[in-house]
């Protein structure tokens, strides 16, 4: 039998390629968003479906549907946009995931939260484990979506350990690919951005600050496997891909893959940027059987035919 699945935050980059495989797979979608960094064309080749439904709402207002799994995704994840409005992206993380979990129980369904690495902060731990607690600055300029996504976390356990609601935690970590927007401020589509256009590569800070970045496609599978699994385990789970990568080298590897002239230049590093961040990944392997199968440069070129298309 079909399941029906909300996901909100479905407009937006991972939301859209979630609707779509959800669909695939033979569910009834019903995609939510208010368009703050989302967008209706990620998903507007889908409303041809007939089990695809979409609905202009805010997360941070209730919001009542029949459905049998929620995915929670909605609240910016680019620092820019996050930063843009830091009150609105705390209520949106807050206040999202206590009418999704609300909603979740009242109608008894599964709800996943979209997490982040970002919980860590500027992690002492390297690679990251799901045991390690962090570091983050709650008065710093990044602190509205750390600490909101952070209260959120601790939100689902609680909902989940007082009322038996159905909980899944996935920690993800950067994740790129197509429909990311052009604009969308985060490392990788600035790059292959400016460098198709033939502008500066804009590297924050000497560059030696390391991120591990994984696909979406492999992404969107964790995301789905972290959903299915028993109802027991709850997680959270750290999703992401381990091969780590200096801002520099992924700068270097952009402007050989797209054959650019573009030079690199040196900008100010934002406050509280983390310096390092990597997964460890062993428990998605041994609970989801999932580890990432696309890497760095298949997954680049890809985004950067994507971004040929659109600008
Ligand atoms: P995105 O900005 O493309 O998508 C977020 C979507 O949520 C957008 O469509 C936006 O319009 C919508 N939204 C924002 N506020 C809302 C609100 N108040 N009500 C309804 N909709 C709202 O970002 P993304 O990369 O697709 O991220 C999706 C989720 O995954 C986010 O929760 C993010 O924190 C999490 N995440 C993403 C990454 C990554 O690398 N892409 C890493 C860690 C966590
Ligand atoms: N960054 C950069 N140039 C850019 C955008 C980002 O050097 O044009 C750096 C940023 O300072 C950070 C890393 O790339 O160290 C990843 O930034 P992003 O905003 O993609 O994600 P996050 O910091 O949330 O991991």
């Amino acid at each position: 039998m079909k399941k029906k699945i909300l996901v909100t935050g479905g407009a937006g980059f991972l939301g859209s390629h979630l609707c779509e495989k959800l669909l695939e797979q033979d569910n009834d979608v019903v995609c939510l968003d208010n368009y703050f960094t989302g967008a209706k064309k990620n998903i507007v080749h889908l409303l041809k479906n007939p089990y695809f439904e979409l609905i202009r709402h805010d997360v941070t207002m209730p919001f009542l549907i029949e459905v049998d799994e929620i995915y929670n995704l909605a609240c910016p994840a680019s620092p820019i946009h996050y930063q843009y409005n830091p009150i609105k992206t705390i209520k949106t993380s807050v206040m999202g995931a206590i009418n999704m979990l609300g909603l979740a129980k009242r109608i008894n369904a599964k709800v996943l939260q979209a997490s982040t690495s970002e919980v860590y902060g500027d992690p002492v731990i390297h690679p990251q484990t799901e045991d390690y607690w962090g570091n983050v600055n709650p008065i710093g300029i990044r602190a509205c979506y750390d600490e909101g996504k952070r209260c959120a976390e601790s939100l689902f356990v609680n909902y989940n350990r007082q009322n038996n609601v159905r909980i899944k935690i996935l920690r993800i970590f950067n994740t790129y690919g197509p429909r990311m927007l052009p604009n969308d401020g985060r490392v990788v589509s600035n790059f292959i951005v400016q460098a198709l256009q033939g502008k500066d590569i804009t590297i924050y800070g000497d560059g030696k600050q390391t991120r591990s970045f994984c696909y979406v496609d492999d992404l969107i599978r964790a995301m789905i496997s972290m959903m299915n699994t028993p109802d027991n385990f709850t997680g959270p789970v750290n999703a992401g891909n381990p091969n780590e990568f200096t801002i520099a080298e992924l700068a270097e590897k952009v402007i050989e893959l797209t054959k650019s002239k573009s030079k690199i230049v040196i900008c100010p590093l934002p406050e509280d940027d983390p310096t390092q961040r990597q997964p460890n990944i062993t428990i998605a392997k041994k609970e989801l059987n999932w580890e990432p199968r696309i890497e760095l440069e298949e997954g680049l070129l890809k985004t950067i035919e994507y971004f040929k298309q659109i600008i």
